[in-house]
């Protein structure tokens, strides 16, 4: 037999004494880790640290941790290079993974610190004053005009561009129904109905189930057009199109024929086991000609409804979101180098793309210096932590803010970045029928309720102590941002000053 050079990167220990050997473990490891013979016998090359046996243990004698033993040191050859290069010595093949950016780049929001009131402006007590996270998304008229009707009334002269009305600045980010589970879906949606804001198909379609939800969805057209139709198209409050993901810029999508069963196959409107390619471009979209005429026919099909533009932050992201602004987009969704993915290639998910942070600012600063900034609304997205980064990417651009993984993780995921394979143990990222009901879309909403509902009071605390009553006062204020241990080139692209200043 080939003796594989890999060593485990997990090892799971069992206190074998005190296990009540009731095998629920084995049942719960959809990896397939874990089998009984007399006792549970772990299988270290195959645990992800998915903690599903962790959680589920009654008698709690399960741990799970990393490898210990230690590689001959060298901060060159790190222990993922060479476990890297084992792999694919072995395979052959890409290394794929699911998850977003896990390398340890500078996080540049952990770098930025808020203001807050002292002795001379008042801060606000959120807990007696009125609090307005309310956010409209769109494009805003540079003045408004109005003429005088027949009865002596005022009205406007032009209708004011349809926008997307959130009750909070958070949204959820594109992932379609073959990257994650229906139940994963319905748990957003419902929790979008409840918290006023929206979730967001991704580039899988729509299932019929959740046509009701349809004032709370935001529909996506992508390159693989999969579920685009008419009917789709209306059944959203907003359309987006996807250019790019910041997980992979410049690369198409795979979802594995083996995922595309009936409920899938239907819903993308592809045959069922066959797998499901997004091209790498949309192949009528070479100019931002092109995307305009795709963003004109959209609101011609749709009764004009606000659509959005989502791209990877890249090199000159500045003039690529200009162009998408002049192209008509009502919103640009600007996915960040750290955002998720359900599967990409490690290569492209860890070293290409920008810091989210950075985009933010210079797009930010490119519309305001164009005169365009009122013309379309900025959603940040890819990694965004906590209330706080949401804040902080608020202050430096950003209308509102969209969470993929932030909102899995609320909802059970581990990062344990297996998503690619089909098997998740949290029916999160499956199809598997056996695993998905492992999701209860109700327990899953209201965690992501208590989520938003929880963010949305921290946001509020930290307006008040800056003073303000209203998030839109404080989208694009760097004045309210101070950088630690930032160079000072990345503090200019910010236009932040440095703490103390
Ligand atoms: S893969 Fe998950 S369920 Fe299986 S042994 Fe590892 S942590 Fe436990
Ligand atoms: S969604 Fe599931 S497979 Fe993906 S990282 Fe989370 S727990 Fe792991």
């Amino acid at each position: 037999m080939r003796r594989s050079y890999l060593i485990p990167e997990f090892v799971v220990d069992i206190e074998h004494t005190n296990c009540r050997r009731c095998k629920r473990c084995v049942m719960n490891c959809s990896y397939e880790a874990l089998s009984f013979e007399n006792k549970v016998v772990p299988d270290n090359f195959k645990c992800v640290a998915c903690h599903r046996c962790v959680v589920y243990c009654p008698e709690q004698v399960i741990t799970v941790r990393k490898n210990p033993t230690d590689f001959k040191g060298s901060a060159n050859w790190t222990d993922r290079h060479r476990l890297d290069i084992w792999k694919q010595a072995e395979t052959g093949s890409i290394l794929l993974t699911g998850m977003g950016n896990d390398l340890p780049y500078e996080i540049i929001f952990d770098h930025l610190v808020l203001d807050a009131c002292q002795v001379t402006n008042p801060s606000i007590d959120p807990l007696r004053e009125p609090m307005e996270l309310r956010t409209y998304l769109g494009k805003k008229p540079d003045s408004l005009e109005f003429v005088e009707t027949p009865d002596g009334k005022l009205k406007l002269k032009e209708k004011p561009p349809k926008n997307l009305k959130l009750e909070i600045p958070i949204v959820f980010a594109p992932m379609s129904y073959g990257a994650i589970s229906l139940n994963s879906h319905k748990a957003m949606a419902m929790a979008a109905k409840e918290m006023g804001t929206v979730m967001h198909t991704g580039e899988g379609g729509l299932h019929e189930e959740l046509y009701d939800y349809g004032q709370y969805t935001i529909t996506q057209c992508a390159s693989g057009r999969f579920g685009v139709h008419a009917d789709y198209l209306k059944r959203g409050i907003a359309v987006d199109i996807k250019i790019g993901q910041g997980a992979k810029p410049g690369i198409g999508g795979h979802l594995p024929g083996e995922k595309v069963g009936l409920d899938i196959s239907k819903t993308r409107m592809i045959p069922m086991g066959t797998d499901a390619l997004s091209p790498a471009p949309h192949h009528d979209i070479y100019s931002i000609e092109d995307l305009r005429q795709l963003i004109f026919a959209i609101k011609e099909a749709t009764g004009y409804k606000p659509v959005s533009v989502k791209i990877a932050t890249v090199h000159n992201i500045a003039a690529i979101a200009s162009g998408v602004v002049r192209a008509g987009a009502d919103i640009v969704y600007l996915d960040g180098f750290r955002g998720g993915t359900g599967a990409a290639p490690r290569i492209v998910r860890d070293h290409v793309g920008i810091p989210l942070e950075l985009a933010l600012a210079s797009v930010d600063d490119r519309l305001r210096q164009e005169g365009i900034r009122n013309h379309a609304s900025l959603i940040a997205a890819g990694s965004i932590r906590s209330a706080a980064d949401a804040i902080k990417a608020i202050a430096l651009g950003a209308d509102a803010v969209a969470i993929g993984t932030g909102a899995l993780i609320a909802i059970g995921c581990r990062v344990c970045q297996t998503c690619h394979m089909g098997r998740c143990a949290w029916g999160i990222a499956t199809q598997r029928p056996e695993l998905t009901r492992r999701l209860d879309p109700e327990i899953a909403a209201e965690r992501l309720i208590n989520l938003l509902r929880a963010w949305s009071l921290e946001i509020k605390e930290v307006l008040g102590s800056l003073g303000l009553n209203a998030i839109e006062s404080l989208r694009g204020s760097r004045e309210r941002l101070r950088g630690i241990g930032l160079d000072s080139q990345t503090l200019d692209i910010l236009a932040v000053k440095a703490a103390g200043k």
